[in-house]
């Protein structure tokens, strides 16, 4: 046709039902989706209902999406009636979640040749996420590589500075921790550690993979048009299956030292807990969501998805786009 179509493509950070939205105009023209879904929006001019067409749905017709302002409003509405009615059951890491998740605007960012995105591993403690670091470095060291970490902890035999960490005093950590030169740290035994942007980008620079596998709080500073972070989130599978693999890779010893203590009923169940939380504060920012039962397919998924990463356009922030 003629009509020259918008270019705007977002990712949607909630999920969205017209048939259960009582102030759509008309249910049938709703468009329905989940969180993470690419719209491409068709039309903005009405200040409450956009149309859009699902991203790999070119061929479908448009339907009626409420519009950024719009959620905005229904969100800070919902948001006053809920701590009004539950105060006390808040937890204080719901500050940490962006304030108004709506829509975000994304573009294809094509992989370049020999700049890689750091990869960057979350999940709840337990789950897995620094085995498949380790085991991601472990196939290829030359081309994946993580960060020496910071540390503020005194020097122990055996160890050598820069090897094991970088060990600097503590009022220096502090103050670089200030300056935000730390994509994260945290504080273990009354001593900091921490990794440095500046390392994360030296590996980048070199022309490797950066893997990281950080708190997910650390989320909120990595994620930069600097940085381009491809979010990789391990997830545990059902508790059933949770159990069921972590008693048989005991048995076989399939999973390193780390993993390889029996955990308890109330730890899977802890495990479960934790990455339900981490989904609910920053699951719309995940490229990819990978469930660890298994450790094998959940490691080929892992290889898969970042060789996804080189090869391929990927949806990312518009704004790290340039
Ligand atoms: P250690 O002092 O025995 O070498 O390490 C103790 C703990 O420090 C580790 O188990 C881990 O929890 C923490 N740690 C080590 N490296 C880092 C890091 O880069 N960042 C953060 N936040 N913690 C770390």
């Amino acid at each position: 046709g003629a009509q020259r179509e918008s270019k705007v493509r977002v990712r949607a950070h909630f999920n969205y039902n017209p048939d259960v939205d009582p102030y759509i105009p008309c249910k049938e023209a709703g468009l329905a989706f989940k969180r993470g879904d690419i719209l491409h929006i068709v039309a903005q001019d009405d200040a409450y209902w956009w149309q859009a067409r699902k991203e790999h749905e070119r061929s479908a017709r448009a339907g009626l999406i409420p519009s950024r302002a719009l959620q905005e409003r229904r969100i800070i509405h919902e948001r006053t009636q809920r701590e009004a009615s539950e105060l006390d059951s808040k937890q204080n890491d719901d500050f940490d979640r962006e304030l108004i998740a709506t829509y975000e605007e994304v573009a294809k960012l094509y992989p370049r040749p020999g700049v890689y995105r750091p990869v960057v591993l979350i999940g709840a403690p337990g789950v897995g996420r620094n085995e498949l670091r380790r085991r991601l470095i472990a196939r290829d060291p030359e081309k994946f590589r993580s960060p020496v970490p910071y540390t503020t902890r005194p020097m122990r035999t055996g160890e050598v500075a820069g090897r094991e960490y970088i060990f600097v005093p503590r009022d220096k950590m502090d103050a670089d921790i200030a300056a935000g030169k730390f994509v994260e740290h945290g504080e273990y035994k009354g001593h900091l550690y921490g990794t440095s942007a500046e390392s994360v980008k030296s590996i980048v620079n070199a022309g490797c993979v950066c893997v990281i596998s950080p708190h997910y709080q650390a989320i909120k500073t990595l994620r930069t048009p600097q940085l381009k972070p491809f979010l990789i989130h391990i997830q545990p599978p059902e508790l059933e299956v949770l159990k069921a693999t972590r008693t048989e890779a005991r048995a076989k010893s399939t999973f390193d030292e780390a993993n390889a203590r029996s955990f308890t009923d109330e730890e899977f169940e802890d495990m479960i807990k934790s990455a339900e939380r981490i989904d609910f504060l920053y699951g719309h920012f995940f490229d990819v969501e990978i469930v660890n039962g298994e450790l094998v397919s959940a490691f080929e998924q892992l290889v898969l998805n970042v060789q996804r990463l080189e090869n391929e356009p990927l949806w990312a922030p518009s704004m790290w786009v340039q």
